[in-house]
């Protein structure tokens, strides 16, 4: 939005000056013009000379500086009736002038018009202003960017950032799938609606509540419910706002927030991603930023400033909660941590259900198989699959949603925009043996997820894809899971290197094998999972930037590292030798799925087991596999 408003100014200058010309010569006087005495016909200079000497001319108008006459004549062809005509005439000629005051006649001279003049001054005086206001508009705009030359031009004032709506709309039957979060936050309602209840028995009243989870968990909604249930306005700015280039603008922002909502009251504040200002003071590379830290503890002197009883609350949201700065969750801040979590099963499925309301759905459809198909999703993610699922309804022209649809949203919603089916050729061959050999290795391993099948119509980056029902819980992941994953992963590489050989495997396991890595590197340095013993070595990757300290990086020593390799890769080698073992143990049945896929595109997991089944044991599997 910034960007393109500066793009438009830089192009509406270039545009201004040639419109100026064309305006100029268009509107712009012309200097011959003369006005309303002007005639329409011509008469050359020897005719007029000859009309002087016969006595035909009454009178002479002398205009631009005498080259035109407007000669009023009496007209031997019309009756000897008086005309009017323009003569041009040759540039000096002081005999003519004074032919014409000797002569009988009216002669009248008409300076210059002032117009073209005034009309040239301000030509001049046009492009000079159009360019320095065009000038004064880019830096206005380029200021609003971090960094932008322009700051300095409005520093120390602030423009508003926040947003304020008086009636958000939105009741607490709208979120769903989070009854805890709801429930605490009921309490606050009661705060904004009926202060009296807590300060007649000298309860204090909270002032800040901080939401924390992931993106898309519903966090924001919920901020507008409470304030929808109380019926008081709504003021939202984001964390990043506050943050400014020039020292002083964020904190001069926090002011005008508070003033604004101390007008309003009772109301309550929403400050979205809260870590952008909140971090760790003296955190982060460079030792930290003055602006940033002047922008907290302004607003943790606005928090401490004004009364608890004063009918405003502060609710920020974060999904980081652990580089907050602790000064902003002491008693009288946001002492209130309220947990938005992504849903599980039933929650998704009251999601659904909110969200289903205003859609035609088939009476087929069975929202409950689509909370079991869809673990992992958030609010924002089941949202998007309704809306997804409605929007193909209407492109294939359809009374109402139904499963297909539903079925091609949650596809569409994880993996991306379906492209178009290969041709048959080598690659669709090998990519059909490099899926087969996830979906196989899968099926086999008894820890691994059940495949819920197995497609050849590529989509997003993917030119192949197996899908597998992730389990309900995933919150706790056995050893035996993760070796399972990382076999499964290497399942499509291990059928490429059996079938086609060492020389034909392909750069499509890139993203197979960064996943491997990744889970068995964790297995090692963060869950204690290999001969290294039970040690923590490493924290979460990519906190350097987002505030703590970076100096303490590595926390072993080069040997240590070079055992985390090695235990590394002898986790990868085991898992990838289980996976070539069980294609080569089963290279009969892999060739006649690959056949199948080709000709079929898809098999689904049920089919696709049942094959299997016929030449090797399948095991068990406790996931629900739900039937679409
Ligand atoms: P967050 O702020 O946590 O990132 P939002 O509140 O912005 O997430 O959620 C985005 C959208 O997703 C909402 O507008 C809503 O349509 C949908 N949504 C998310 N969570 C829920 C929920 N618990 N119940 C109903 N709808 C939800
Ligand atoms: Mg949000
Ligand atoms: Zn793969």
């Amino acid at each position: 939005m910034k960007i393109s408003w500066k793009t438009i100014l830089l192009w509406s200058i270039p545009a201004l000056v040639i419109g100026f010309f064309v305006w100029q010569g268009a509107f712009a006087p012309n200097p011959t013009d003369l006005g309303r005495n002007a005639a329409n016909t011509r008469m050359t200079y020897g005719r007029f000379l000859e009309y002087l000497d016969t006595n035909r001319v009454r009178s002479v108008d002398l205009y631009d500086g005498g080259r035109t006459a407007i000669v009023e004549a009496t007209d031997p062809e019309l009756d000897n009736r008086t005309q009017r005509w323009r003569v041009d005439l040759p540039f000096n000629s002081p005999e003519l002038i004074s032919k014409l005051t000797t002569a009988d006649i009216s002669l009248e001279s008409h300076p210059p018009r002032n117009e073209s003049a005034i009309w040239g001054f301000l030509g001049n005086l046009v492009f000079p202003v159009l360019l320095i206001a065009g000038l004064f508009f880019l830096f206005r705009r380029s200021s609003n960017l971090p960094g932008g030359p322009g700051q300095a031009m409005n520093f120390g004032k602030s423009k508003a950032r926040f947003q304020m709506e008086a009636k958000t709309g939105i009741k607490f039957e709208d979120v769903a799938g989070i009854e805890e979060a709801k429930e605490e936050l009921q309490e606050v309602v009661t705060f904004l609606k009926q202060p009296e209840r807590f300060t007649a028995v000298g309860a204090r009243i909270p002032k800040g509540v901080l939401l924390v989870g992931p993106p898309g968990t519903g966090k924001t909604l919920l901020a507008k419910a409470i304030a929808g249930e109380a019926g008081v306005p709504f003021f939202s700015i984001s964390g990043s706002e506050f943050v400014e280039m020039f020292v002083g603008v964020g904190a001069s922002r926090v002011r005008d927030l508070f003033r604004k909502a101390k007008e309003n009251a009772p109301c309550l504040i929403f400050i979205d991603e809260i870590d952008a200002v909140g971090r760790q003071r003296g955190a982060g590379i460079g030792g930290g930023n003055d602006e940033r830290e002047q922008t907290l503890n302004q607003l943790l002197t606005e928090m401490d400033g004004f009364e608890g009883n004063t009918g405003i609350i502060i609710i920020a949201a974060t999904n980081r909660p652990d580089v907050l700065d602790s000064a902003l969750l002491r008693p009288g801040r946001f002492d209130r941590q309220v947990m938005v979590d992504a849903p599980d099963l039933k929650g998704r499925l009251e999601i659904l259900e909110v969200h289903a309301r205003n859609k035609k759905l088939a009476p087929e459809i069975s929202l409950e198989a689509i909370a079991r198909r869809s673990p992992g999703f958030t609010g924002a993610d089941l949202a998007n699959l309704l809306n997804e699922a409605a929007i193909l309804t209407a492109r294939r022209r359809k009374e109402a949603i139904t499963m297909l649809e539903i079925n091609d949203a949650v596809d569409r919603v994880v993996a991306g925009m379906e492209g178009t089916p290969l041709v048959d050729s080598k690659s669709k061959r090998l990519i059909a043996y490099h899926e087969i050999g996830h979906a196989i290795v899968g099926t086999l391993i008894k820890e691994h997820d059940p495949v819920q099948k197995v497609t050849l119509i590529p989509r997003g980056q993917a030119r192949g894809l197996t899908w597998f029902t992730p389990s309900e819980d995933q919150g706790l992941v056995s050893r035996a899971q993760l070796l399972a994953r990382i076999q499964g992963a290497l399942g499509g590489r291990a059928a490429e290197e059996i079938v086609f050989g060492d020389a034909e495997v392909t750069t499509g396991a890139g993203g197979d094998l960064q996943q491997v890595t990744a889970l068995s590197r964790q297995m090692v340095t963060r869950f204690g999972m290999s001969d290294l013993g039970p040690l923590s070595l490493e924290g979460q990757q990519g906190e350097v930037f987002l505030g703590r300290d970076w100096t303490t990086r590595s926390e072993y020593s080069e040997e240590i590292a070079a055992r985390i390799d090695a235990q590394v890769r002898t986790i990868v080698e085991h898992c990838y030798n289980e996976a070539r073992r069980i294609i080569r143990e089963n290279r009969t049945v892999i060739d006649r799925l690959v056949d199948l896929l080709i000709e079929k595109e898809t098999i689904d997991g049920e089919e696709f087991r049942q094959i299997v089944a016929e030449y090797a044991e399948v095991p068990e599997k406790e996931q629900y596999v739900p039937t679409l």
